[in-house]
């Protein structure tokens, strides 16, 4: 399978050189040659198959020969090693609990599976240490710090915002040490963002020090997440309605994994992009235009985006046409006290716990399901409760029970490194 840059379609290139690369010469996003296709049989087998091997058919194409299929084959078994329920929540209603990771959110697939790929490529030709630089406002970078933790030849260094993560978020990003190191930036997200741009385009840094990102822009982050959707298929199968999935979406990675899923043979009815106020995508599905909304901060903040970067890749899932990609998406917003009100909903009509996120994504399911109401639908829980304890306690008025891997990791020591601009990250960088 060959990529191509979304913003010259010449410019192609092996899935290898897209991971290590993680974006395009001309910093377009990659996306494959062609949409895989499934065959039939797989599809109507699928409820019977081991994850593994599920995972290993949809994952398969997009590697090609470039990881060998035993190789391949482990990677995704790591990457898969914990459970993803879907959870009855009502009548006609699932959870698709997506937190039991090691860092109890979504993202460790992602992390996970790119750490193995750009750990095995590079103990192919390791000439050369690769540093990845990430800029996280709380999720990516424990995320990240978990996957790559003492993988072979890669270090990590993460910048974060001081005093703008949750306990939880900081203590998963500084007390692992080995090849992981945090910046603590006297700033916020976008000073962090901001300066990791910045070192991308610096020739001194670049020139002593291979540099990649580990956001959804990289393939090997983006394109595992649709095993998620076949993973839900396999357990409702049996019900034989139309499904529909409601991602809580930000940076629409999750979302358009999904839809690559579908278009290669899912049986996936619709999709719900569920948002905060931060609506470029819902306003664009209302009037066709699009346009990028200045970032607002909310209490689902994974998914503060004002211009999500996989946009450009859902369009193109659907040949950049507005009229299908309206058929297959519809898209919601919601303001932070009707994701409040939703998550007292959830807690007193079910007993069930929903984070911030995964409320938005329940609020949107429910509004299409008023319309649908044959149809079966799935929310994604993104991120576990406790990751936003603050929030869920202050909400449902009561004490959420602290699991105890969470206790033990908040009694570790927290190890970081404070900077306060660009010249201090790049010292660091070159030393
Ligand atoms: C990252 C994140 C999201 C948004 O996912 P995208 O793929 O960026 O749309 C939603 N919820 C949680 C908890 C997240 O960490």
């Amino acid at each position: 399978m060959k990529y191509y840059s979304l913003s010259n379609p010449k410019e192609k290139t092996s899935f290898a050189n897209a991971v290590v690369n993680g974006i395009a010469p001309d910093r377009g996003l990659y996306f494959p040659e062609e949409i895989p296709q499934l065959a039939a049989a797989f599809i109507k087998e699928l409820p019977q198959l081991s994850i593994p091997e599920i995972a290993y058919t949809a994952m398969a194409p997009f590697v090609g020969d470039e990881i060998p299929k035993a190789v391949l084959e482990e990677i995704l078994k790591n990457t898969l090693d914990f459970d993803f329920p879907v959870v009855p929540v009502t009548e006609n209603i699932g959870s698709l609990e997506l937190f039991h990771g090691p860092t109890l959110a979504f993202k460790d697939v992602g992390a996970r599976f790119m750490a193995q790929s750009l750990g095995y490529f590079n103990s192919q030709k390791s000439d050369q240490k690769v540093t990845v630089l990430v800029a996280t406002s709380g999720d990516t970078g424990g995320a990240v710090a978990n996957g790559f933790l003492g993988v072979e030849g890669i270090d990590v260094v993460i910048l974060y915002p001081k005093g703008k993560v949750s306990k939880v978020q900081e203590q998963q990003l500084t007390t692992l040490g080995q090849n992981i190191t945090a910046l603590e930036v006297d700033g916020v997200f976008d000073d962090c963002q901001d300066m990791v741009k910045t070192a991308f385009l610096d020739k001194e840094i670049t020139t002593t020090r291979k540099l990649t990102s580990a956001n959804s822009i990289n393939v090997a982050r983006w394109l595992p997440q649709m095993l998620y959707y076949f993973i839900a298929y396999r357990q409702l199968a049996e019900r034989k309605q139309p499904f529909v999935f409601s991602v809580p979406s930000g940076n629409f990675g999750n979302i358009c994994a999904g839809m690559m899923g579908q278009n290669m043979g899912l049986p996936i009815d619709h999709f719900i992009a569920a948002t905060n106020i931060n609506d470029a995508v819902p306003t664009y599905l209302e009037t066709g235009e699009y346009a990028a909304v200045k970032t607002t901060p909310t209490i689902s903040n994974a998914m503060d985006v004002g211009d999500p970067s996989n946009f450009v890749r859902i369009q193109k899932i659907y040949g950049n046409n507005f009229t299908q990609l309206k058929d297959h998406l519809s898209g919601y917003r919601f303001t932070d006290d009707t994701t409040r009100k939703a998550m007292k909903e959830i807690y007193n009509t079910s007993s069930y716990i929903a984070d911030p996120h995964g409320a938005v994504g329940y609020l949107g399911l429910k509004d299409y399901l008023k319309q649908h109401p044959e149809k079966y639908g799935v929310f994604l829980e993104t991120a576990h409760p406790i990751k936003f304890l603050d929030t869920v306690e202050e909400t449902l008025e009561m004490e959420v029970p602290m699991p105890e891997r969470i206790q033990s990791l908040l009694d570790k020591e927290k190890k970081s490194i404070g900077i306060k601009n660009y010249a201090e990250l790049k010292s660091y960088l070159l030393s």
